[in-house]
């Protein structure tokens, strides 16, 4: 009992605008992993997959050519479900990059699967610090106009 009572005083302090952010957080981190999932019965997904099978348990890498068993490959997104340039954007934009058609799987073995991983994890990297560091100038900008406009 003690516990609930504790809870609810953490949530009083937030304000509305915090409230919802940590409800669309919320949502976001349990709605994800739920469509990730879904993704495994998405029939383009499985003609991707049919359409990289190059013989009786063997798949074909879409980068290198290399020739690899069912476990061992990775269905990829060409076009990665999150922007690398902008991030997460909104939910339309998230849904029809992860249920892409056919043509926007590929198949890849686990080292192409790692170089196109690492450098899209380094890209996102640097978008996000060019759009933080943009955010910041423009705000600041911002400031400059109004404190000169009321002069
Ligand atoms: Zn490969």
């Amino acid at each position: 009992m003690s516990e609930d009572k504790d809870t609810e005083e953490v949530i009083e302090e937030l304000t509305p605008e915090e409230k919802e952010k940590k409800w669309k957080q919320q949502l976001k981190s349990f709605i994800i992993p739920v469509l990730r999932r879904a993704t495994f019965r998405w029939p383009p997904r499985y003609a991707a997959e049919k359409a990289a099978r190059v013989g009786r348990g063997e798949y074909l890498c879409a980068k290198c050519g290399a020739i690899c068993k069912p476990k061992q490959f990775t269905l990829d997104h060409i076009n990665p479900v999150v922007s690398v340039e902008k991030g997460f954007t909104d939910w339309n934009d998230f849904l029809e990059r992860l249920f892409c058609p056919q043509e926007g799987y590929q198949i890849l073995c686990p080292q192409c699967d790692l170089i196109k991983t690492s450098i899209e994890d380094s890209l996102r990297a640097e978008y996000h610090k060019q759009r933080k560091e943009l955010a910041k100038q423009e705000k600041k900008l911002c400031k400059k106009i109004k404190r000169e406009s009321t002069k």
